[in-house]
């Protein structure tokens, strides 16, 4: 396993990183999970306002805006794909966020970037089929971005951590 990958518990809107992902919906209007954790944290008005520029992000793909109050520079913002079922290109959808996230990172020129374990929310996405697709798919990536010092599975608790860490070992 490469090493450049880390698991790490706690909240992801304190790591002070080049950028965090937030797993946003569609209409980038803040929610609840990491999702409402990230607006609160870098001033809602503030992040409102520069999402609403944007407009929206479709499933599977990324867009960026400025981390603002967070510790970090910028915040890549990905949607995760709704899980229902397993038939509907779920896991296509979500390998797309983690590949999207990295290339828009590489794009900005980050070399430590923060994942939280997008659609295991509200989303629904069975979570170790989740953490074996985002472990698979950056590290696909890492193998190509040489440049990436750092990529780190920000994991709300423990139990998450776990799925990660059997992974990574
Ligand atoms: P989704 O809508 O993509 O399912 P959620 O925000 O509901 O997104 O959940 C995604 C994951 O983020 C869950 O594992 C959840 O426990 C975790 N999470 C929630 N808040 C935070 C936070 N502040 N930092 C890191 N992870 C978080």
């Amino acid at each position: 396993m490469d090493d450049r990958m880390q698991v790490w518990v706690g909240d992801i809107t304190t790591l002070k990183v080049d950028a965090i992902v937030n797993a946003a919906n569609s209409q980038l209007a803040g929610g609840g999970g990491v999702d409402g954790a990230i607006h609160r944290a870098a001033g809602a008005e503030q992040l409102q306002a520069a999402c609403r520029m944007i407009g929206g992000c479709a499933t599977g793909q990324a867009v960026i805006t400025p981390g603002f109050d967070l510790p970090a520079k910028a915040i890549i913002h990905t949607v995760g794909p709704v899980w229902s079922g397993g038939q509907n290109n779920e896991a296509t959808l979500l390998r797309s966020c983690y590949s999207e996230s990295m290339t828009m990172a590489v794009r900005e020129g980050f070399r430590c970037i923060a994942f939280p374990a997008i659609s295991c929310g509200v989303y629904g996405y069975p979570k170790e089929q989740a953490v074996a697709i985002a472990v698979d798919e950056v590290e696909r990536c890492l193998e190509t971005y040489l440049m990436f010092k750092r990529v780190i599975f920000a994991c709300f608790d423990q139990s998450m951590a776990d799925l990660y860490n059997r992974l990574l070992a």
